[in-house]
Parts: C-alpha cells; sequence; structure tokens
C-alpha cells in the first residue's frame, strides 16, 4: 500500500533522494568519508547560518535534545513550553537529573519575550530550551524577540529546537545568538527519520567540556573531536548522510531565498483553502507555522473517516491532531519538496473527502 503523508513529520521523501540513499556503503573512517562529510559543512553552515561547525548525529532529534541538556546545564535550565514537543522536553531535563523550572504557555499561544526576561532575571538559570516551531499545534514563536531577550542574560545558553522549521525560513543563528541548534531529518528537511544535525557555538563547548554527566553517545567534545578528523564519533548512518547531501545540492539548486518563498506561498495556499471553508488556525494570529497549518475542527469533522477517504480514494494522509488536540485539529504539512501543483491537487482531495465526510455531534 502507498500514499502520501502530509502529516507535519514524517514527511514524503522524494524518489532523488532515495536513490541518493542508495548509494554503496563507504568505510567511516576511510578518506571517502573524510571528503564527504567536509564537502557539507559549507552548505550546512550556510544553512544554519553560522561559522561554527554542524553535527552530525544519528538519532532523532530527542538524542540530541536530551544530550544538549546533559551538556551544558550546570545548575538550572529554564524550558518555555507552548505544545507537546516544548512541554516533553521539561520532562526530559528531569529526568536528566537537572533541575528545570517550566514556563508554561497554552498550546497554540507563543512563547513571551516578556515572560522569558522576567524568569531569566532572577539569576537563576544558566541554560533554556525553546522551540522555534511547536510542531504540534502549528505554533511559530518571534524567534529574533526571544533571542533578543536571551542575548541580555550572557550566563544563559541558549538551546533552540528547529526541527519543523530550519530550511522552511531564515534562522541565522550567529546573527541570533543561538548557542546550540537542533534540526532532525523528517520534518523540514524531508529526509527519513534518524538523523538529526545540531550546531554548538565554542562557549557553549567550553560549557560542556566542565560538564560531568554528559556521557559518551552525545558528548559534544566527542562531536568535536571528530569534527575535526571530518567524521562523527561513532558509525554514523551512511544513507541520511548522502540523503543530507541530495538536499543540501537540492537546496543549492533552487536557491534557498525561492526555497522560502515556496514555502511561505504553498503555506498560505492551504491557509487561504481551509479560511474559505470555515476553518480557522488553531494557534494564535501571527503566530501560525510556515512550514504546516494547525486548522481548529470548528465543525466536528469526523477526522478518522476523513483520513480514510483521502487515504483510500486520494492516496494521502494528513494528521487528526496531536495528543490532547487529537480531533480538536488537524494538521496539514507543506514542509520539503512540496510545490504549487502538489498542493493544488492536495486541496482538491481534501474538498472532495470532505463532502462525504460525516459531522460528529457537538460535544
Ligand atoms: C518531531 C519533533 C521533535 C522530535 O523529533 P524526533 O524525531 O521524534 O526525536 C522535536 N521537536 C519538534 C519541534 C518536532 O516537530
Amino acid at each position: 500500500m502507498s500514499y502520501k503523508l502530509f502529516i507535519p513529520g514524517p514527511v514524503a521523501v522524494s524518489d532523488y533522494i532515495q536513490r541518493a540513499m542508495a548509494q554503496p556503503m563507504i568505510g567511516h573512517r576511510s578518506p571517502d568519508f573524510v571528503a564527504l562529510y567536509r564537502s557539507m559543512q559549507p552548505g550546512l553552515q550556510a544553512l544554519f547560518g553560522t561559522s561554527d561547525p554542524v553535527y552530525l548525529s544519528t538519532s532523532s532529534a530527542w538524542g540530541v535534545m536530551e544530550g544538549s541538556i546533559r551538556n551544558v546545564v550546570g545548575r538550572k535550565v529554564l524550558t518555555c513550553m507552548n505544545g507537546a514537543f516544548s512541554d516533553k522536553w521539561n520532562d526530559v531535563a528531569s529526568r536528566c537529573g537537572v533541575a528545570a523550572g517550566a514556563l508554561s504557555f497554552e498550546w497554540g499561544q507563543p512563547v513571551d519575550p516578556e515572560a522569558v526576561r522576567r524568569e531569566l532575571a532572577g539569576g537563576a538559570y544558566d541554560a533554556i530550551t525553546l522551540i522555534h516551531n511547536e510542531t504540534s499545534c502549528g505554533c511559530m514563536s518571534d524567534l529574533g524577540a526571544l533571542m533578543a531577550v536571551i542575548r541580555e542574560f550572557p550566563d544563559v545558553i541558549s538551546i533552540v529546537d528547529t526541527v519543523s522549521s530550519l530550511s522552511a525560513l531564515p534562522i541565522p543563528k550567529d546573527a541570533l545568538g543561538i548557542d546550540i541548534m537542533i534540526t532532525g531529518s523528517q520534518k523540514a528537511l524531508a529526509l527519513p527519520p534518524g538523523l538529526s544535525l545540531l550546531s554548538v557555538s565554542a562557549r557553549a563547548l567550553r560549557k560542556a567540556a566542565a560538564s560531568a554527566g554528559r556521557g559518551y553517545y552525545f558528548d559534544f567534545a566527542e562531536f568535536q573531536r571528530n569534527h575535526e578528523n571530518g567524521m562523527t564519533p561513532s558509525t554514523p548512518s551512511l544513507p541520511h548522510i548522502y540523503g543530507l547531501q541530495a538536499r543540501l545540492a537540492n537546496i543549492e539548486a533552487e536557491g534557498v531565498a525561492v526555497r522560502h518563498a515556496r514555502h511561505a506561498r504553498l503555506n498560505r495556499t492551504v491557509r487561504d483553502w481551509g479560511a474559505a471553508r470555515g476553518f480557522g488556525l488553531f494557534p494564535r494570529e501571527g503566530f501560525g507555522s510556515v512550514s504546516l497549518n494547525c486548522f481548529a475542527n470548528t465543525q466536528n469533522v469526523d477526522l478518522a473517516a476523513l483520513n480514510r477517504t483521502l487515504k483510500a480514494k486520494h492516496g494521502l494522509v494528513i494528521d487528526g491532531g496531536y495528543g490532547k488536540l487529537k480531533g480538536k485539529t488537524f494538521r496539514i504539512s507543506n514542509m520539503g519538496d512540496e510545490t504549487d501543483a502538489t498542493i493544488a491537487s492536495l486541496v482538491a482531495s481534501l474538498d472532495s473527502a470532505l463532502a462525504e465526510t460525516p459531522r460528529l455531534p457537538a460535544s
């Protein structure tokens, strides 16, 4: 059975990426690997907007999200929470045995820079976690405004998750002053799940070097030492690295500004479609994501039935709501290689499937 994913991760992987991933294996300590690894750094650094190295970790994003906590949190981390992933980061920090303060907002509300300033001004924190684009509720916080506040506190290491936003819009790491920037493979970069990418500032590396509990697999010092030799600490998922190489070539060929404009345009197409059908966005006005739309299910559409029809008759799947928003919202991704044509076809399918989907009684 084959169908196309329009859920916000994992997203559809194009044939040219799959072909690139099928290349023969090479030794991960061979000169060929070193050449491959080094050849990708300039493209990765351009994508991250940084002169720091970009490490490749064979893990999903959570590996390095947890790893960051273990590497750089000394006294206490402030976790900014406004959706499922950012809420979980607080729990993950606690499970690492680290003191974690919660700065919570309703799901769909952006992280408020003034609230961040108030919390950090207390002086208790030496690190902060932030999710730029809360995929669970389609809410994109104002990273520029947040980083401007965080930069006022030079002792605080910033850990920023850009899993579902990096490459969909500009996120200049160095200009924003981000210490640790993390992304995953299966969202905005539209590769299969299993790889994560992170870039770490020199001062965060220094902090890590002094941290006792950083372990081995996600040890930043190991990443850096191996990076200097053009390698990863342990055997990486070579197919992912081939896929990433193809993605970087694709971004360069399209032009990054054209890519960003395409995501903005396709996102608007889907958003306008929803608005015309009476579905407003779930997140606060002005903070909707550019890589997905999370609509409020204001018409009590039977989302399970809708997805059955979409899958059986149109060969595609959308998301029926994450966690506590299941049934109450639906999410549609426009990440990766979607085009005007694929999105036009998607909305036509949605119209057709919606016409035959029952509405549930109001609860
Ligand atoms: C998907 C996602 C994650 C978690 O990624 P895994 O690949 O499951 O580890 C973290 N943050 C955000 C914003 C995400 O969308």
